[in-house]
């Protein structure tokens, strides 16, 4: 299939190359027939995924003749960077994936056949890319981590590559699964050890009020997270009765709130230090008076007294008033807080977020004080409604009003969403 051709006509023939595919680009691809079209663009992807594996050569040559210590440089990664301008990101993988494919050299300077030779085959003809490669790569090595015997690593290497051909990476990543689950069942044990040391969350302050949550999730804490999140996260309708203005980002975030509130509200988190799970929120007098100002919670979060009155209507939250010496003037906890009667007496009446348009079941939703408890707003059934988290957070700075008639919640929209301002309901089906 190949020539053989002398060394030094080697520049010769890489020149060639960028010539020959400017000649092509200059073609003009207007005047061909649709088959003609499809056979070149086919014929462009077998060329750069060829181009591709040349690389592998190249690599395994400079590594060979050690030509990154020639220039005092770390590896072929920070040469390929240095040579080519790439990131680190986009050279590390060329790197790593000559090792596996490229030709190799031993100790002594002779040139040995790669690691993989049909997954090289493939790759130098053009007919696999390099994402199914790495996914070859990754299965083969954990056959070889698990001492599968030399034959049966080629076989399977050969399935792979053979899969490889009529599938994409993604499909190939499912067919290299079930293969290693058959030819390394504990190897899949092991994974998920390595799944339970590795598993890992933190949430860390920003400086500027934002916390960063990272994280890994293990693959069962994953498909719950999604799970719930994603059912959490679907569109709301706006206070305008638009389309929900939020991005995904935002409504993710907004979810992971919700189940937060959720665990607190259902009061069957463990103790800390004999008192249960609760935010404490701590003001002072002159906030609790004006309303203004930054409060703290005991992970020194700061809110607005706003937002830390809102939340005082919850179970679960404590919030203390001191003088500026520290003296506690008035205190709360579960006392602003629906008994149980009344929360099954709302249950039946909303069913849901009262707010129009809003489909959230009952177990998402949260006690709202219409007349709020610090303007002498009682909590009895005539001024409480369930709300869910986003049009709870969402109702006092919307400029909608909340009015009660004949012991049912009606919302009374903002002029700029209804001139005539009239009330709705949610009607549930
Ligand atoms: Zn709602």
């Amino acid at each position: 299939m190949t020539m053989a051709v002398s060394a030094n006509e080697a520049p010769m023939l890489a020149a060639a190359l960028p010539a020959a595919i400017a000649q092509l680009a200059g073609c003009s691809f207007s005047g061909l027939a649709d088959d003609d079209v499809l056979e070149v663009l086919r014929l462009a992807e077998q060329a750069r995924r060829q181009l591709e594996a040349l690389d592998h050569l190249l690599i395994a040559e400079v590594e060979a003749r050690n030509l990154p210590g020639r220039y005092v440089l770390r590896g072929s990664k920070q040469l390929l960077s240095g040579l080519l301008n790439l990131s680190s990101a986009e050279s590390g993988p060329r790197v790593r994936q000559a090792r596996e494919l490229g030709p190799r050299t031993s100790l002594t300077g002779e040139r040995l056949a790669p690691l993989l030779p049909a997954t090289a085959a493939a790759r130098a003809d053009g007919s696999i890319t390099a994402r199914q490669a790495d996914v070859i790569i990754a299965a083969m090595a954990r056959l070889r981590d698990a001492r599968l015997p030399v034959e049966r690593q080629a076989e399977a290497e050969a399935f792979l590559v053979e899969q490889a051909r009529r599938f994409d990476a993604g499909t190939l990543i499912g067919i290299a699964r079930r293969l290693l689950d058959t030819l390394d069942p504990d190897g899949t044990l092991a994974e998920e050890r390595t799944q339970q040391r590795r598993r890992f969350l933190s949430c860390h302050p920003h400086g500027d009020g934002m916390h960063r949550l990272t994280a890994d999730l293990d693959t069962e804490t994953a498909a719950l997270a999604m799970t719930v999140l994603h059912s959490l996260a679907a569109p709301k309708p706006s206070e305008a009765g638009e389309r929900d203005q939020r991005t995904s980002g935002q409504r993710m975030h907004d979810a992971l709130r919700a189940v937060l509130k959720l665990a607190l509200r259902a009061g069957e988190l463990p103790t800390s230090g004999g008192v249960p799970a609760t935010v404490l929120i701590t003001m002072t007098a002159e906030q609790f008076q004006t309303g203004t100002g930054l409060v703290s919670t005991s992970y020194r979060q700061k809110l607005t007294v706003e937002q830390a009155l809102r939340i005082a209507d919850q179970a679960a939250i404590a919030w203390i008033v001191h003088n500026s010496t520290g003296g506690i003037l008035n205190y709360g906890t579960a006392r602003r807080v629906a008994t149980d009667k009344q929360t099954l007496a709302l249950i039946a009446r909303d069913q849901g977020c009262a707010f129009p348009g809003c489909a959230d079941p009952p177990e998402w939703t949260e006690k709202h004080h219409i007349v709020s408890w610090r303007e002498g707003g009682a909590t009895d059934l005539d001024n409480l409604c369930l709300l869910c988290d986003h049009h709870h957070d969402r109702i006092d700075t919307g400029g909608w009003q909340i009015s009660m008639r004949d012991g049912l919640p009606w919302f009374i929209p903002p002029a700029w969403i209804d001139p005539e301002q009239r009330p709705q309901r949610n009607i549930r089906p």
